[in-house]
Parts: C-alpha cells; sequence; structure tokens
C-alpha cells in the first residue's frame, strides 16, 4: 500500500513498522510478564500519591520549563538543572539528540547489542546508522574509535548494555571520550545506572566534557515506565540546542508530579536496588545449575544463553506454557538467548522452577 506521489522523508522508509512485544497468553490469568525490564514493585506510592494531586488540575498546560522536576533531579543528584532536559521518556532524549545534530549524509555510531530504538532514531533524523561490533557482549572501545569519521556526529552508547545486562568501567568512558574527536557528542544512555552498584551514569563525565550526554529515565527502577518520563544532563549549549525542538508542553502536569515525588523518594530507590541484587544473584545461580550461561548483571534483567537456537525456543515455549512470558533477542543479534525481567522473590522462584522442570522434561 503506498501512494507514489508522496514521497516521505529520506530515511523514513527504512524504518521497519514498531512491534510491541507480547503482553498477555490467551485463556491464562496468571501471567508473569518478565519481557520488558518493569518494576515487579509496581510505581512507587509516593508517586502515585503526587498523580492523585495533579490529577484535578488536568484542565491546565502544564508549566513548560520543568523547573520544578529539574530542580528536584539537581538537588538529589547533585547537578545544574540548567543543564538538564527533560523528556517524554528517554527516548524522547535521545530523539532530541539525533534530530538535533545529525541529517542526511551525517553518520551515528552504535554498538551491536545497544538498543532496539537507536536504528529507528538513527533513521528518523535522515542519518546513517553504523553498528560496530562488541567484544564478548561487553562495549568495545577501540571498535568504537575504529568507526568514526568526519561524518560522524554521535555515538550512541549503552552502559550497562541492554540485554547484555554487562557494562564498562567510568575508566573506559573516560578513555572513549578522551579520544573522540571534539566534533562528535557521545550519549551515554544510563537506562539502567540505578541497579549498577556505584556507578554514577557518567554524570561526571557529562559534567565536565562538552560533547556529553547522559540519559536517564522513571522507566526502569522508579517503576513508571506507563508515565513515560526521562531527562538528559549535559553540556549547557548541547541542552539549549536540543530544548528549541522541544515541544513546549511534552511532560504533562500529572507525569512532573510523578517524577518529582520519585526522583525525590530515595527509599524507593534503595530498596528497589536491594531486592533486584538479591533475586538476580539468585536467578544467575539458578540459571548456571541448570547449565544455562549468563553474564553478570548490572541491570534489571539476565540474558540467559543455551546452547543454540532452537534451544532457546523450546525453553521459550516451556515458559509460556507456565504463563512466564519473557524477551526472544534474536533482533538483537542473540537468538540463542532470552532476555528475563529480574522479579521479586516468588516471580524468581516461579522463573526457576519452571526452567527446572523444563530441564527435567529434556
Ligand atoms: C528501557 C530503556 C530506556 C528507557 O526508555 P524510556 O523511553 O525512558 O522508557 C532507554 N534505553 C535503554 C537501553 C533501555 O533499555
Amino acid at each position: 500500500m503506498t501512494n507514489t506521489a508522496i514521497t516521505p522523508q529520506p530515511g523514513i522508509m527504512e524504518i521497519a513498522l514498531y512491534q510491541g512485544g507480547r503482553s498477555g497468553i490467551a485463556g491464562r490469568s496468571d501471567v508473569l510478564k518478565l519481557s520488558s525490564n518493569e518494576n515487579p514493585l509496581g510505581p512507587p506510592p509516593s508517586a502515585l500519591a503526587a498523580i492523585a494531586e495533579a490529577a484535578p488540575s488536568a484542565h491546565l498546560y502544564p508549566p513548560t520549563d520543568h523547573a520544578a522536576l529539574r530542580g528536584a533531579i539537581g538537588e538529589v543528584h547533585g547537578l545544574d538543572p540548567g543543564r538538564i532536559i527533560c523528556g517524554v521518556g528517554s527516548d524522547e532524549v535521545l530523539q532530541f539528540v539525533t534530530q538535533a545534530f545529525a541529517g542526511p549524509g551525517d553518520e551515528i555510531i552504535h554498538t551491536a547489542h545497544g538498543f532496539s530504538l537507536y536504528p529507528v532514531l538513527i533513521r528518523m533524523a535522515g542519518a546513517t546508522p553504523v553498528q560496530v561490533p562488541e567484544a564478548d557482549r561487553v562495549v568495545d572501545i577501540d571498535a568504537i574509535l575504529d568507526a568514526v569519521t568526519e561524518r560522524t556526529r554521535v555515538i550512541l552508547v549503552t552502559n550497562p548494555g541492554n540485554p547484555t545486562g554487562t557494562m564498562i568501567p567510568v575508566s573506559m568512558l573516560e578513555d572513549l571520550v578522551e579520544r573522540v574527536p571534539s566534533h562528535v557528542i557521545v550519549v551515554l544512555d544510563g537506562a539502567y545506572t540505578e541497579y549498577a552498584a556505584g556507578y554514577d551514569g557518567g554524570a561526571a563525565l557529562a559534567g565536565s566534557r562538552p560533547n556529553i550526554l547522559m540519559t536517564r529515565t522513571f522507566s526502569k527502577i522508579y517503576g513508571l515506565g506507563g508515565l513515560r518520563i526521562g531527562w538528559g544532563y549535559g553540556d549547557r549549549w548541547l541542552i539549549e540546542v536540543m530544548t528549541r525542538i522541544r515541544q513546549p508542553f511534552n511532560l504533562s502536569g500529572v507525569q512532573l508530579a510523578a517524577a518529582e515525588a520519585a526522583v525525590r523518594d530515595r527509599g524507593w530507590v534503595e530498596s528497589c536496588a536491594a531486592l533486584n541484587a538479591d533475586q538476580r544473584a539468585r536467578l544467575l545461580g539458578g540459571l548456571r545449575q541448570l547449565g544455562i550461561a549468563a553474564d553478570d548483571s548490572h541491570t534489571n534483567f539476565v540474558l540467559a544463553r543455551f546452547a543454540d537456537a532452537g534451544e532457546a525456543e523450546a525453553a521459550n515455549a516451556h515458559l509460556l506454557g507456565d504463563g512466564i512470558i519473557v524477551r526472544q533477542v534474536g533482533g538483537y543479534g542473540f537468538r540463542e538467548a532470552l532476555r528475563i525481567t529480574v522479579g521479586d522473590a516468588g516471580q524468581t522462584g516461579r522463573v526457576i522452577d519452571s526452567l527446572a522442570r523444563w530441564r527435567r522434561a529434556a
């Protein structure tokens, strides 16, 4: 179905229509969804209260400057609010940077197992995606630098990675930004920062260099994926340029209020990180005991690697039979693997038990 008289902008027809992940299983009410790295505890009660409080003002346009939310983020993380931009999920912040700084003829580098949205955002900007390999599922700085050309405008690095769960240390990020030409923006996508003990998401780097942007989200540890809020932090000029293409009312009052309450709720973040660390260790141990390979994870999911694609397919079918939805990651180049979100204690037990039964039956 095409209209030959009307031509879309360059790059748009290269984008495959997004396929949403499975969210239900016909005829089952006890479905356990571990496919989207959502918080097993749901939204924080503090954010739910803020949503209820903000709802009666839904007839009013929201503030356009996001000053209260940027102030809260700055206060909590020790960052300059003037260097923060807020978006509809970090996805929108990633769109700001790709769209504002790259176009037809420009290249944007991303790594082999980065994030499925990156090539889409790059094509949306009309730019050319350049995919570079990783080394044993870990971001490879040298491979990235080898791919840099005069046309490179942006480098997108997910740290910790999705769907790998691995990460590179700050010293290696420093090495990357030290060696990258000054006309290239390095984006550090820190969606899983709060699950990586001791990591600042790249905040210190982004605070000290003119060409680094850190992106963060309220979708993962803050339990607000359905509300769509994220933010970016970087050089004032970068933020100012991106703000020109940000729609003035991109975030609703409800989104802003929920995010502000959530970011101030440090007890929530701490308890979720502790629960995740415990259950992640248990899930990794359980998988390995069953002979299923998995790297140490610095996120709220693990990448379970099976003998081959057929075995991963069989395990997935067995899990679905038990009402458990995990993520097939063939689209990321891992046909032999399944990405499993770390749940609470009961949920993690259910996954391990299901896979143990599958192993015994095999
Ligand atoms: C989940 C995730 C995000 C967050 O996207 P939002 O738009 O903030 O929901 C960003 N990057 C990666 C790699 C992710 O996995």
